[in-house]
């Protein structure tokens, strides 16, 4: 270390003279600001007095000897708002500082008895002479030879000001991202991540210490998503700012939830990238809503879907395998069976048993005798209470009793469920869904079998239903013809002895008609008519079997034609009964049995003769097409038929009079309806007593 030389009378330093920056001036001449005026100093050749300068600088210096102001300049005086330095001399340096500082102070003071760190630089808090507080930055420089202590004062306090704004402006910035509702990272380009708030913190369970620094891969993106991640990202620098990209996190603990990824990219002021803010926002319940919506609509799916299916099949086992196919796909099933249960025998019968093995799907031969209530409990149980059972098996029921039918197979499902079919009031059976796992089966899992149980009990009721109607039309098919049998062959063996009967009585009547007497004459009289009539109804009888028995070609037939045939067999009655007749042409060509169809038009017609009071009668014979079908109506103006009596007037021998008064056997009117329906048509009858009655018949169209 070189020593300066004392160059001044007026320094009163004695020691060695260095500059601030501890290098001797240099350079021909000085500025010096004295007085408000610049004078120029001749430059001596020895170097100017470290009490010289400091008493020139502008700024603000001081020398202190043993903790005493010795000498400070007026940039200091001023500095602390005094007019001259004056007054600050032989001051205790401590009085112009605060507590704080005088610590500092007397720890320089210490450290430099102690000889460490020669050059040190603090801050420092300064009382002005009004009382305020300035900081300053505080340069002691000790000599070492002289012990005095030139200070080089700073004032900072407005940088300090700056400082604290800063401070202050970061932690509003974090007051801010810290009461986010959502979780934020802010990362540079490469991903790295450079900040995060406290939601991030509550969201993942990652501290703020523990995130900042990471980079991709982050522990908090499982690995499976950590790709379209990395294509988003790259997605982000070409467009700036993305929305909505749905991911996984893991948090710490590793918990999975659902984030909904915001990204921007935030600009320096210069307007380069400098990074990204992420806001991600937990969607894990939203999450949850959607794929519960989902899962009903799957489920509302899967039952339109059944009600569908199960529309087109009357077959119980078909039934059941739609039924299953359904539930397969909305409820873990592992096993399933459904069984029929019969009321009257107590007995169940499985109509589909399946079962998982691994990954195969073996299905069971069902037990072909009916199951009794002891050889499934679990079924009983059901029957027994009338609901529904959720049940999980532990490993210890390994009793093989409790798995019924099970039993055998040794497949021990976990967890169970057993629903009733209800048809009305009545179980018709039971479907059941097992799982191999433990508690695989919700409430809600047991709703859903509920109902699909419900649209399977109805389908099996009605395939039900329909099976005992086919077997009842069967039976009652078997019957008519059994009847139709017995009718021809009575009818038939009745005619002979009728016809012998007759041929007898019209002898004895013809051979002793001028012998008799009048009483024997009118008995015998009676025996013709009687037998008349009777073959009169025989025939009928013999007609109607025929019309079943006779199982003839169909072929179209020319309605219009046909009735004009039946027309010209009427020639005389319409002449006598003076019968107008109005046709109302084209008729429609049907599909029929030629003589079947003849027969319903000459009874309708006879009928609307016969049955008419008026001194004309008018026959209005009618045909259309109506959706499909030939439409035929024959209206008359005659007596009319109460209402109460359409549907009787059907049935074979019923009529609604005396035969004295209109002639006929009540046969006729049951014949047509029977060839019309065999030929897959209706009839009816519309009517107004005193009115006339109009007959309606449809048949197939050609
Ligand atoms: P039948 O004509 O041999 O008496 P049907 O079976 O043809 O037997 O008719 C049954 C009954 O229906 C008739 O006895 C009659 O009372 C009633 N009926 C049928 N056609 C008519 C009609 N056009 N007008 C009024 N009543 C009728």
């Amino acid at each position: 270390m070189k020593h300066g030389k004392q160059t001044s009378s007026r320094a009163r330093g004695k020691g060695p003279v260095r500059t601030s920056n501890g290098r001797r001036p240099k350079g021909s001449a000085i500025r010096v600001r004295k007085n408000r005026t610049t004078v120029r100093r001749p430059v001596r050749s020895e170097l100017v007095s470290e009490h010289e300068l400091i008493r020139t600088s502008p700024y603000a210096h001081l020398i202190l000897k043993e903790g005493k102001i010795l000498e400070a300049n007026l940039g200091f005086a001023r500095m602390l708002g005094y007019r001259s330095a004056a007054t600050l001399a032989k001051k205790q340096f401590s009085s112009v500082l605060l507590e704080q500082s005088r610590r500092t102070f007397q720890l320089v003071l210490r450290r430099l008895a102690r000889g460490e760190r020669p050059w040190m630089t603090f801050e420092l808090e300064f009382v002005k002479k009004d009382g305020g507080v300035m900081i300053v930055e505080a340069h002691f420089a000790p000599s070492q030879t002289t012990g005095l202590l030139t200070v080089h004062c700073n004032d900072i306090t407005d940088r300090k000001s700056l400082q604290n704004r800063l401070i202050d402006s970061e932690s509003l910035f974090r007051n801010v991202i810290n009461s986010m509702g959502d979780a934020l990272i802010i990362t540079d380009l490469k991903g790295k991540v450079l900040d995060v708030n406290r939601e991030f913190e509550r969201l993942t369970g990652f501290t703020r210490a523990e995130a900042v620094g990471q980079d991709i891969p982050y522990p908090w993106v499982e690995e499976l998503a950590l790709r379209d991640y990395l294509e988003w990202l790259d997605r982000l620098r070409k467009d700036g700012a993305l929305h909505d990209f749905d991911m996984t996190w893991t948090t710490k603990d590793g918990r999975k939830i659902a984030v909904s990824l915001n990204t921007a990219l935030l600009r320096s002021t210069a307007g380069n990238i400098a990074a990204m803010a992420n806001v991600a926002r937990d969607i894990t319940e939203r999450r949850a809503a959607q794929l519960e919506l989902k899962d009903q609509v799957k489920r509302l799916e899967v039952l339109y879907e059944l009600g569908r299916s199960l529309t087109g099949t009357l077959d119980p086992e078909e039934i059941a395998r739609i039924s299953y196919a359904q539930i397969s796909k909305v409820i873990p099933t592992d096993g399933f069976f459904l069984m029929v249960y019969d009321e009257s025998t107590a007995r169940l019968r499985p109509l589909i048993w399946f079962d998982r093995k691994g990954e195969e799907v073996v299905e069971y031969e069902p037990p072909r005798a009916p199951l009794a209530l002891e050889e499934a409990p679990a079924c009983a149980r059901v029957i027994r209470q009338r609901r529904s059972l959720l049940e999980f098996r532990s490993d210890e029921s390994e009793d093989p009793a409790a798995y019924g039918f099970f039993g055998d197979t040794g497949l021990r499902p976990r967890s169970l469920m057993f629903v009733p079919l209800f048809s009305k009031d009545r179980i018709i059976g039971i479907v059941s869904t097992q799982s191999y796992e433990f508690y695989s089966y919700t409430k809600e899992h047991l709703t859903l079998l509920e109902s699909i149980a419900s649209v399977t009990a109805i389908a099996l009721d009605k395939a039900k239903l329909y099976q005992e109607t086919v077997a009842k039309s069967k039976e009652i098919e078997a019957r008519n013809k059994e009847l139709d049998d017995f009718t021809y062959v009575v009818s038939h063996d009745l005619k002979e002895p009728l016809i012998s009967v007759e041929g007898y009585a019209k002898i004895l009547k013809n051979a002793f008609l001028d012998q008799a007497s009048p009483e024997a004459k009118e008995y015998l009289q009676s025996i013709v008519a009687s037998c008349g009539q009777m073959k009169k109804l025989i025939e009928d009888l013999l007609q109607l079997s025929r019309v079943s028995r006779i199982d003839e070609q169909r072929r179209p037939v020319n309605m219009e034609q046909l009735l004009k045939e039946i027309l010209s067999e009427f020639e005389f009655t319409i002449r006598e009964r003076n019968v107008e007749i109005r046709m109302a042409t084209p008729f429609p060509a049907v599909i029929g049995v030629e003589p079947h169809l003849k027969i319903v038009l000459r009874n309708l017609i006879s009928n609307a003769i016969k049955f008419c009071d008026k001194p004309r009668a008018i026959i209005e014979l009618r045909a259309q097409v109506l959706n499909g079908e030939a439409h035929f109506s024959v209206k008359d103006n005659g007596i009319g038929i109460e209402e109460k009596y359409f549907q009787k007037i059907f049935m074979i021998f019923q009529r609604l009079h005396q035969r004295e008064e209109y002639e006929g056997t009540g046969a006729g009117l049951t014949m047509v309806k029977k060839i019309v329906e065999a030929h897959h048509g209706r009839i009816w009858v519309e009517s107004v007593p005193g009115e006339g009655s109009t007959f309606h018949f449809t048949l197939p169209v050609a």
